[in-house]
């Protein structure tokens, strides 16, 4: 018989996803790789499985299929193609833990189709709970399934309330590094480039989170999905910024006490915990050094300047879909962003126009989203051309 975590990671070749794999590398004795998912990178999906040795690999997109078919022709590793596919493998009986890695909208059905099976979830893709955070965490308690956060805010509350899951939080403070542009002014703002804002100071992340981190719209999105994970109101979620980025967060509990949890940047950290969890496995990640760090710092977010913070809290108080719609709509500005046909402070006018035009539906089903998230995409994209 064997211990082993059997992990599913679905965004394998991704920021997330490769760091993941290392720390399963660094813990054989820990963790075995059972599903690797893909959506373009074919080559490094390859060379992954070639390594890890998967029961089944996917790549989302089918153009590749043939070539990771050939080039697995003697690996003994199922190959598998499509969207579809990504939904249905997660359902797998030898599948202990399932790391949601993907980016966007994406990763919502195959979250789903997990937690229907009854799996745990280590979840990277924070989009899947601000778009549909009722329907999801409904679906895991009615499931028994754990969710285990992988973004590092999240981790650190999830680290901070282990053995206190009696005693009511008063607020969880958020923390959050301001970015690139942290101390700008709008006027400021207009013409920054790509290159610019994708150079984050303390975090190596993926495009889309770079992007989000600028604009403040990837504390918003957390500040959602903190709601959904740890069962808070709106007036119990405080953003600061911090722009060292070494407390991760805080929680405040009734008697005032505020407990925080500390470390380099370093995403390895969160993902070993969530897929570790209970156990603390032991890592040579560099370690922190207060020698190092002779202040950390503290001061208000600047809401005016990057107002996707305030529009979170609006769509997070709106409810029904209204956070869909925020989310379809940033993920369409981010892109259109980094294919450089949209501006910087543009991306939030795209955002709020959609809160304000797509329909609003007080309790939306599955369906209801996937309208919500298809209508918005034509409409953020009308607002662009
Ligand atoms: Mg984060």
């Amino acid at each position: 018989m064997n211990n082993k975590k059997h992990i599913a990671i679905l965004g394998s070749t991704g920021s997330i996803g490769t760091q993941a794999l290392e720390v399963i590398a660094a813990h054989p004795q820990n963790f075995e790789v059972e599903i690797l998912t893909a959506q373009n990178n074919a080559d490094l999906l390859i060379a992954q499985a070639k390594k890890f040795k998967p029961n089944a690999v996917v790549i989302a997109n089918d153009d590749h299929y043939n070539k990771v078919k050939e080039a697995l022709r003697s690996d003994n590793v199922k190959v598998f193609a499509g969207e579809s596919a990504v939904a249905s493998v997660v359902e797998m009986d030898s599948i202990d833990l399932v790391l949601t890695a993907l980016v966007g909208f994406s990763g919502l059905q195959p979250t789903i189709k997990a937690i229907e099976a009854g799996k745990n979830i280590a979840l990277a893709n924070k989009e899947t709970l601000v778009v549909a955070g009722e329907l999801i965490t409904g679906l895991a308690r009615q499931k028994g399934v754990n969710i285990f956060p992988v973004d590092s805010e999240h981790s650190a509350i999830f680290q901070c309330i282990v053995g206190e899951f009696h005693n009511p939080i008063e607020k969880i403070i958020l923390t959050a590094s301001g970015g690139p542009f942290r101390g700008k002014k709008k006027n400021e703002l207009v013409s920054v480039t790509k290159a610019q804002a994708l150079k984050h100071p303390n975090w190596s992340m993926g495009a889309k989170v770079t992007i989000d981190s600028a604009t403040l719209m990837n504390k918003g999105l957390e500040v959602i999905e903190a709601k959904w994970l740890f069962g808070l109101k709106p007036g119990q979620i405080e953003v600061i910024v911090h722009p060292q980025s070494i407390i991760h967060s805080m929680v405040q509990f009734y008697d005032g006490s505020i407990k925080a949890q500390l470390g380099l940047p370093d995403m390895r950290l969160p993902i070993q915990f969530a897929m570790g969890f209970p156990e603390r496995l032991k890592s040579d990640f560099p370690r922190f050094d207060f020698s190092k760090y002779p202040s950390l710092t503290f001061e208000q977010p600047d809401t005016e300047t990057f107002r996707n913070l305030a529009l979170a809290f609006e769509a997070l108080d709106r409810g029904g879909n209204n956070p869909c719609v925020l989310n379809a709509a940033n993920e369409i500005a981010v892109a259109e962003f980094l294919n450089q046909k949209l501006g910087f402070l543009e991306m939030t006018d795209v955002v709020a126009g959609c809160m304000d035009k797509v329909k609003f539906i007080a309790r939306p089903s599955f369906e209801d989203y996937q309208q919500t998230d298809k209508e918005t995409r034509i409409k953020a994209k009308e607002m662009i051309r």
